[in-house]
């Protein structure tokens, strides 16, 4: 295991999408940090923002999203990177993507192209970020898929993705995230389409790999059941917004934020009559009308005059829990409704 450092350190990052009918504030004002050797799991429901931010780390924001404002600082060597000031199709931030952070999607397909072999597509990667011929290329492309525990790695080397079965596919294009070693893998809901036994197969694995590789895991996840077998560290993230952020243990057990609370009592557990399940009260706002104020505020059981006329700053519950809210005494500078 190697020492938990910072890599990867968020200010203020805005990623906006201009559309014909107005703005969308995906990402509004995220701050966060992810450390090497750690899970850091990113939680919210689906259009919260999480794979949005996730892109933007990489520096593929697709158009007509940008980002706006903010830095996103990646510690290299000695050598501090603020992504969000690279041009996004710049040759740094092509060195990055793919060497020293890798991203994982929940369809094999988005990173696997059918037209060329499993290997050659790790192939290509290691010759394109490393000084590796072809041949040592090839020798590591079959390691590593045996890593991922895909059988008999010498013929599989040479099958086209759609020969594979669902979840070795998803193996091979972990082999090929981690291909040149990566500080950190970005895993966007990477099991979500798979049965409940070959998820737990990929997970079990993408933490060894991790335990091994000392990297920094940044998965994305509506899945709460997930987040409490691999995360050390939550954010939990609401229209933009981290509104969360603490040890997995904090999260679980002592939650401050009311939409952390809601998320946590809508999980469904065993034995539970369906009338006893506990969704969140309405819907995630449209995000061309955001509230004023708090964004979670037409959903929350709390709300207060103050949460429908100004937006919550930041509160420290303690040194590694922050959260914010108004229910708790501000240690920020608030921002202005709207903002
Ligand atoms: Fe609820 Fe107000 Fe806290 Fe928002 S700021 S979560 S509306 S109590």
């Amino acid at each position: 295991m190697t020492e938990n450092k910072k890599i990867l350190d968020v200010k203020d990052l805005r990623v906006h999408f201009f559309t014909d009918e107005g703005v969308v504030k995906a990402i509004d004002g995220v701050d966060m940090h992810v450390e090497s050797g750690k899970t850091l799991c990113l939680v919210g429901e689906s259009g919260c923002g999480k794979s949005v931010t996730c892109r933007a780390f990489l520096g593929i924001v697709q158009p007509p999203g940008r980002i706006v404002s903010g830095d996103i600082l990646f510690y290299h060597d000695d050598e501090v990177i603020n992504i969000a000031k690279l041009p996004p199709k710049g040759k740094k931030v092509r060195s990055i993507r793919g060497k020293e952070i890798s991203m994982i999607f929940q369809e094999p397909m988005t990173s696997l192209s059918p037209m060329y072999t499993v290997g050659n597509q790790i192939i290509e990667n290691i010759t394109l970020h490393t000084e590796l011929s072809k041949e040592e290329a090839r020798e590591r492309a079959i390691h590593l898929l045996d890593q991922v525990k895909i059988p008999n790695p010498g013929r599989l080397v040479d099958e086209y993705p759609f020969r594979l079965s669902g979840g070795m596919r998803q193996r091979a294009m972990i082999a090929m995230a981690l291909s040149c070693n990566p500080n950190m893998l970005i895993a966007d809901e990477p099991t979500t389409a798979l049965d409940v036994t070959t998820q737990a197969q990929i997970l079990d694995l993408m933490l060894a790999l991790q335990d091994e590789y000392g990297m920094a895991l940044l998965f994305i996840t509506h899945d709460l059941g997930v987040v409490a077998e691999i995360a050390d560290e939550v954010a939990v993230m609401y229209l933009g917004k981290i509104v969360e952020r603490a040890d997995a243990d904090t999260v679980f057990n002592s939650p401050k934020h009311p939409y952390t609370q809601a998320l946590l009592r809508s999980i469904p557990k065993i034995a539970m009559k369906r009338e006893e399940l506990d969704p969140i009260k309405g819907m995630v706002p449209n995000p061309f009308r955001r509230p004023d104020g708090c964004n979670f505020n037409p959903r929350c059981p709390y709300a207060m005059n103050v949460c429908r006329e100004r937006v919550p700053g930041i509160s420290h519950i303690n040194a590694n829990h922050t959260v914010s809210c108004w229910l708790y005494e501000q240690d920020t500078v608030e921002e202005k409704a709207g903002a």
